[in-house]
């Protein structure tokens, strides 16, 4: 960057022209926003520009969204553990979830890596990084602790009967409310 150079005569506005983070490179000064924060016009890598503020720019935006947008690998969704993170994403998230009040509605929550992902990898692909692939198609996610959050080290995959052993007051058939509400 050169330090000593600004824009439009202001001795404000650095001249970010060829600065790069990342996938990201300043081509043109893009205005000042109603605060006097600095816009750049950035070209991504990818082929796309995106306008960035410049403090952003400088600290933590190196790609256009579409690139720092974790993606998942064509065909994963059609996976049935996809329906099980989908599902345990509702139960916990949706409060129109017939079994949110059980869930959600009790404060119990999915970690940050499973809802956001981690380092650029998609949610789901960490879910699976953390809990396998379902061994057999007749289990289901259980939480170890069933006043305990949906996080790696709480769940398992488990027989209705395995969570029904574990869970307080859990009845066997809001354990088979459970895996079809993962549909
Ligand atoms: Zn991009």
């Amino acid at each position: 960057m050169r330090k000593a150079r600004t824009i439009e005569g202001s001795k404000r506005i650095l001249d970010l022209t060829g600065f790069r983070n990342g996938k990201l490179v300043a081509v043109s000064f893009a205005g000042l926003d109603r605060r006097r924060a600095a816009y750049w016009i950035c070209q991504c890598d990818c082929g796309r520009q995106v306008k960035v503020l410049a403090a952003e720019l400088r600290r933590r935006t190196r790609s256009c969204l579409a690139c720092s947008k974790p993606s998942l690998k064509h065909g994963k969704r059609s996976w049935p553990e996809y329906s099980v993170w989908r599902g345990l994403l509702f139960r916990c998230g949706n409060p129109r979830a017939g079994s949110y009040p059980n869930y959600g509605g009790r404060g119990i929550t999915v970690c940050n890596r499973w809802l956001f992902g981690e380092n650029g990898k998609h949610p789901f692909e960490c879910f699976l990084e953390d809990m396998g692939r379902r061994p057999d198609p007749s289990l289901s996610i259980d939480r170890i602790n069933n006043d305990g959050n949906y996080e790696p080290g709480n769940c398992r995959w488990a027989t209705c009967s395995e969570q029904a052993r574990n869970q307080r007051r859990q009845s066997k058939r809001e354990c088979s409310n459970e895996t079809a509400a993962q549909v």
